[in-house]
């Protein structure tokens, strides 16, 4: 057996990985242009405008509205479904913290679902044993751009009337079912920070998937301090709070350029990844991602599980391991499920005050989403890139069997 480069043996990865240059003089162009207008301002100019025609017909929608970021773009879609004090949302113990600050500005209360133990998104069984009277919407989270379980989930929400939030911040042009996420709920969230598929260097955009021209003015609105600006008239009529979440020309201008590029960035992670399972499967001790058959996922990262009972070395081993092998790497993604964050343990969104939760039964102990905590505890996760070479993953599937062969038991 070959000895281990953590051992002082020879690293699998030789050469460096693949990179390459997100922005060029595409940008650039589209960035004068914005300044040439002179204003910034997303409703005097065309860049934000044409960004979010851009992204409606790649997507086949009719409606979109642009926000500062993907967290402001969640709290846009919980303002538009009407999320509100008091509400419980069902949503992912693994993700962005992004995700569950909406629901708290609104005063709302996050409420997790246990995920699927492959797919690592949320099990439709668990949102439903969740819901009750207080229940508003569910924020659903494509976790690294791979489609949550949509059919079931749609039919609870209606048999529950509740609204559903996909959050997309990971998945672009991730298809469940032939459809594309983002356009399966009420309203699907992006982010164009910068670690995203693309970027804005911060940004998000909602997609208001109702069609409906009155849902559209609601939603744009919140991202406006509730101003209603339609063609020439402004409406400055304040009934509820709403936040400014404006997203300016320049960003609008560099996502046109971002946009022309997303086909072939997702389409090498989507090959990159499929690739990497590919060479994983049936590796004793090492467990890839589920994608279901009709499924795409697009990889924001590529996510495997160790099944511990079948290695000599714990998890943290089996990465240092990769890691000396060339392989950058890390042990699961969030350090711990999001519930138990001192948020939740103190149930303390706000200093000095536990409203919201006090409004709720919500619940945030040990063990509350097992399978969630299993994953975060077994996971390894490997950065993926578009830039990557076909032999930059090859060496990725190499580098994973090697360790996993080096410490199978028996
Ligand atoms: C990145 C991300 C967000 C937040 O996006 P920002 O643009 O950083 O505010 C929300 N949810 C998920 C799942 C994310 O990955």
């Amino acid at each position: 057996m070959e000895a281990l480069a953590v051992n002082g043996g020879t690293p699998v990865k030789t050469t460096p990985f693949g990179t390459g240059k997100r922005f060029g003089l595409e940008e650039a162009r589209q960035l004068l242009e914005a300044l040439e207008q002179n204003t910034l301002f997303y409703h005097f100019g065309t860049k934000v405008k044409r960004f979010l025609s851009d992204f409606n017909e790649i997507y086949g929608i009719k409606y979109s509205v642009a926000a500062s970021s993907g967290t402001a773009a969640l709290h846009v879609a919980m303002g538009a479904a009407g999320v509100t004090v008091g509400d419980e949302v069902i949503t992912s113990p693994i993700t962005d913290q992004g995700t569950l600050i909406g629901i708290l500005y609104q005063n709302a209360i996050p409420v997790f679902a246990d995920l699927e133990p492959h797919t690592y998104n949320m099990d439709p069984r668990s949102i439903e044993a969740r819901i009750t009277p207080k229940t508003k919407a569910i924020v659903v989270v494509h976790l690294a751009g791979n489609p949550c379980d949509m059919d079931p989930i749609m039919n609870i929400a209606r048999k529950h009337n509740l609204k559903v939030i996909e959050d997309c911040a990971q998945a672009y042009l991730t298809r469940y079912k032939g459809k594309l996420v983002g356009t399966i709920g009420d309203y699907g969230c992006f982010s164009t920070n910068d670690f995203k598929h693309i970027s804005t260097g911060d940004g998000g955009i909602v997609t208001v998937n109702s069609g409906e021209e009155s849902d559209y003015e609601t939603t744009h609105a919140f991202a406006d301090k509730n101003y209603r600006r339609f063609g020439t008239t402004l409406q400055r009529d304040l009934h509820v709070v709403a936040p400014n979440y404006r997203m300016t020309e320049l960003q609008g201008a560099v996502g046109i350029a971002q946009l022309k590029k997303l086909e072939w960035i997702c389409s090498q992670r989507r090959s990159y990844g499929d690739r990497i399972s590919e060479g994983l499967t049936g590796l004793p001790g090492v467990i890839p991602p589920i994608v279901e058959p009709d499924n795409e996922c697009t990889y924001w990262f590529y996510m495997f599980r160790l099944d511990e009972d079948l290695l000599t070395c714990s998890r943290d081993a089996f990465c240092e391991a990769l890691t000396a092998e060339g392989i950058p790497n890390r042990a699961g993604y969030i350090p711990d499920v999001c519930y138990m964050q001192p948020l939740f343990q103190n149930k303390q969104a706000y200093h000095g005050s536990h409203f919201p939760f006090e409004l709720s039964e919500a619940t945030y102990e040990r063990g509350l989403c097992p399978n969630a905590e299993q994953i975060l505890e077994t996971a390894v996760q490997i950065p993926l890139n578009e830039f990557y070479s076909d032999g930059d993953v090859e060496d990725i599937i190499r580098a994973v069997r090697k360790v996993a062969g080096f410490y199978l038991k028996g």
